[in-house]
């Protein structure tokens, strides 16, 4: 087991190692991470700060979450999800091979590329396969809109007989958007305030194929399974505000009733009421896919996923 530091035996490292107070330390990881918009975790920003200020942290183990642009020579223990084929390049008119695996742990995963020949022996000798966990050493994170980890001839990766539960196999989330910087049929995630919910919208499903179900004659028919008996959904849709712009952010069914609660209690249209007065200004983060609505002919988030945004963290904002 690695005993994770907590996050004031950091900070106190931290301060002993850069000879500054552990309250200037403090006050600059709370900016490093109001500059992140709080995507990172306070231990996160704090080995930041600490490579920043040429103080290494090798025996430090991240978590893939927490891992950042430009950090370098950083440790991490993954499970392998996935191996892509190797590919050959040619630079300088010699052949070189590359290759791109992804690891992920109980925080998130990551792709991870191999520029050794000496490890890529190790995916093409099977040491290395899908299911495995990994410990990496002294590898660098880089990329351009999704962090990468990159392993160079400096770098170490070995088998760990470690276990990791629980493993975060969906895609990384994208970076948070400006909604004015939206484009059409990309995945986004913004930090939006709730500034309008509409009343639910009721439908009626095939339970078979989950298309809709129309009635007709006292009886639910799908166009493929006939008669049946429907499953009922609920649509919600809002607007939502970055302050950049607003844009109409819809969530069905499973994402629907974890904003407004069940499709039961809003058949109420006070619990409705209720509800939306609790979600007016609260500001979460929104991932789903952009997409124009041809019928009102404007954009909107079909929402996928959603999660409030630390109320702890807009406090720190607002005193900054
Ligand atoms: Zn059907």
């Amino acid at each position: 087991m690695v005993i994770k530091a907590t996050y004031e035996q950091l900070i106190d490292r931290i301060a002993k190692l850069a000879g500054l107070s552990v309250d200037e330390i403090e006050r600059r990881v709370e900016a490093k991470r109001a500059k992140l918009s709080n995507l990172i975790s306070k231990e996160g920003a704090a080995q930041v700060l600490a490579a920043e200020l040429g103080i290494s942290f090798d025996k430090q183990k991240y978590k893939i979450n927490d891992l950042l642009l430009g950090m370098r020579k950083v440790q991490v223990i993954g499970k392998v999800l996935n191996i892509f084929p190797i590919r050959t390049y040619t630079r300088k008119g010699t052949e070189s091979k590359v290759a791109n695996i992804i690891i992920a742990d109980e925080t998130g995963n990551i792709r991870t590329v191999f520029w050794d020949t000496n490890h890529i022996a190790k995916i093409e000798n099977g040491e290395i396969k899908v299911g495995v966990c990994v410990e990496i050493k002294k590898a660098d994170v880089r990329g351009m809109d999704n962090k990468e980890l990159h392993l160079g001839s400096m770098s170490e990766i070995e088998l760990s007989d470690k276990t990791i539960e629980n493993v975060i196999t969906s895609r990384p989330s994208p970076d948070v958007k400006k909604i004015s910087e939206i484009s059409l049929n990309e995945n986004v995630r913004v930090k939006a305030a709730v500034v309008q919910v509409f009343q639910p919208r009721f439908f009626n499903v095939c339970p078979e194929c989950n298309m809709k179900a129309t009635f007709e004659e006292g009886k639910y028919l799908c166009a493929k399974h006939g008669n049946v008996i429907p499953k009922e959904r609920m649509l919600v849709n809002m607007v939502v505000d970055d302050g950049s712009d607003n844009i109409h952010a819809i969530g069905f069914n499973e994402i629907a009733e974890k904003i407004i609660g069940k499709i039961e209690e809003n058949k109420d249209p006070q619990n409705f009421l209720i509800k939306k007065k609790e979600l007016l200004g609260k500001e979460f983060f929104f991932s789903g896919r952009a997409r124009k609505n041809m019928l009102f002919s404007r954009n909107e988030i079909v929402v996928n996923d959603l999660e409030e945004v630390n109320p702890e963290n807009i406090i720190k904002e607002f005193e900054k």
